[in-house]
């Protein structure tokens, strides 16, 4: 056949000079750079093309007028033109989500940072000698006083913070490590491969579920540098297990000259036994064992920003300091602004569980989250007009992430969303491509929202977001794009 309905309606397709020139685009050119605003209107017209070829039938009812080609042009425009790196709500459950950043920072964090960011400071100038000074002793004396350690130092992430502690203090030699403890964390950090990386020669002892102080012992020979002790934050090895306690560790290292590191993992500064997750070791604890060198993250429990922090004896730290990697690895001053004013809340810890987002969400009460579950469940159920959608209060889980506390999970309370027009998928959908997106998790084939993780501002613009799919919702455009 020839002059098919698709080549027809084809060539009733505006250019894109027609289009341009068009009294409608005036607007628009004047808001974005012409090169983008040619750029998302060819997109647009090539996707109009696809379309009428792909489906002939259709395509004599295709909208093709500039309005709405414009119309379309301009939702692009905000698409190419958005931040790529935006806010998303987390209603996962998941406190420290390392896909969703990790932790909060609390206010008093932000405002340090706005301050230091905006001013010249005295980042590596020391002020009383009027000379150059080093980054490396800003929050150094606050961890020293929160944690009983001699000395400390803050790199970009414990990552890094394993790796150069490794790299300065047993490279070309060998650190002895548990085979229970030989863990990936997040997929691209696994203890044998930063323990290559870093120089370190690994000697793995015991088996996964059982090591003894006697397969340390048998291990140790004239190359040996280092007991490495890693939290193994994000598994449990439940059963028949034993692992040698770092105060047994410690004491060999003692007896046979050799430095005992632990790699904690989440660096938790209080006791969090009360909101029912055991078995957490506090850094400060873990410091008055006598460890020579512990490593943590910023920005898991401790509640502040990205970094790794490396806490032990002077003498060890000041080598680390020294070592040329550490240039590599060093934090910025909004890492250091934000990680002092997070940790200067830990001095009073009522202020720390009130004011640090991480703490507070781990510590509010299953009741209180219920509370504001049902309140939003209401406020949901009194908007859906027509009854498409079913919100229910149900009870779930929350974790701590971030390899915190594996199987210490958080009763909590979740708004379950259900719709007899669209599946579970099309909820979830719809959801994580709004603006700002709403992350949630399917359990059961049921969108869930789990309270804990939502912030209070969250929740107006949850009702927002669902008001606006209430009055929007086209099951035809679903139908196929998934
Ligand atoms: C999270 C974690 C790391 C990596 O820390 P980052 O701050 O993400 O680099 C290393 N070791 C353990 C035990 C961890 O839990």
């Amino acid at each position: 056949m020839t002059g098919t309905p698709s080549q027809e309606v084809l060539r009733k397709l505006p250019g894109v000079d027609r289009i341009l020139q068009s009294p409608g685009m005036e607007d628009i050119l004047n808001r974005y750079p012409r090169r983008l605003v040619v750029e998302a209107l060819r997109q647009v017209l090539d996707a109009k093309r696809k379309e009428i070829l792909s489906d002939c039938g259709n395509a004599s009812t295709m909208n093709l007028e500039f309005a709405h080609i414009i119309t379309l042009t301009e939702e692009k425009l905000e698409a190419l033109t958005e931040h790529t790196l935006i806010p998303v709500i987390n209603a996962s459950g998941i406190i420290v989500h390392t896909n969703l950043g990790r932790s909060l920072l609390p206010p008093d964090a932000m405002e340090r940072l706005q301050l230091i960011c905006q001013s010249y400071n005295n980042l590596e100038y020391d002020l009383e000698k009027g000379q150059r000074g080093s980054r490396y002793v800003h929050a150094e004396a606050v961890l020293c006083e929160l944690t009983g350690a001699e000395a400390a130092l803050v790199v970009n992430n414990n990552a890094g913070a394993v790796f150069l502690a490794l790299n300065t203090l047993a490279q070309g030699r060998e650190v002895i490590v548990s085979r229970g403890q030989l863990v990936e964390i997040g997929g691209s950090f696994r203890i044998p491969d930063v323990m290559r990386a870093s120089g370190a020669i690994l000697r793995e002892v015991g088996c996964t579920n059982r090591t003894h102080v006697g397969d340390y012992e048998a291990a140790i020979n004239d190359s040996t540098a280092l007991l490495l002790k890693v939290h193994t934050s994000n598994y449990r090895i439940i059963g028949f297990t034993a692992e040698v306690p770092l105060e047994q560790l410690v004491a060999l290292g003692r007896e046979r000259g050799l430095m005992v590191m632990e790699d904690l993992g989440s660096g938790c500064f209080m006791n969090l036994d009360t909101f029912g997750l055991r078995g957490e070791p506090t850094v400060k604890s873990t410091v008055a064992q006598g460890v020579d060198v512990v490593t943590f993250s910023g920005d898991k429990l401790l509640g502040g920003p990205q970094a790794g922090i490396i806490l032990g004896k002077k003498e060890l730290i000041k080598r680390c300091r020294k070592n040329p990697l550490t240039r590599a690895l060093r934090v910025d001053k909004m890492t250091l602004a934000a990680l002092e004013a997070t940790l200067r809340l830990y001095r009073d810890e009522s202020l720390a569980m009130e004011k640090i987002p991480t703490l507070r969400m781990i510590a509010t009460p299953p009741e209180v989250v219920r509370a504001r579950a049902e309140e939003l469940a209401k406020v949901l159920n009194r908007r859906n007009g027509d009854g498409a959608f079913q919100f229910t209060v149900e009870p779930c889980f929350s974790q701590v992430g971030g390899g915190a506390l594996p199987g210490e999970d958080l009763p909590s309370f979740a708004v379950s969303v259900s719709s007899n027009n669209l599946s579970t998928r099309s909820i979830e959908w719809r959801l994580r491509n709004n603006r700002p997106p709403i992350i949630g998790r399917i359990e059961s084939d049921r969108f869930l929202m789990d309270v804990r993780t939502l912030q209070e501002e969250d929740f107006p613009v949850i009702e927002g977001v669902f008001s606006k799919i209430f009055s929007t919702v086209d099951i035809d455009s679903d139908v196929g794009r998934l």
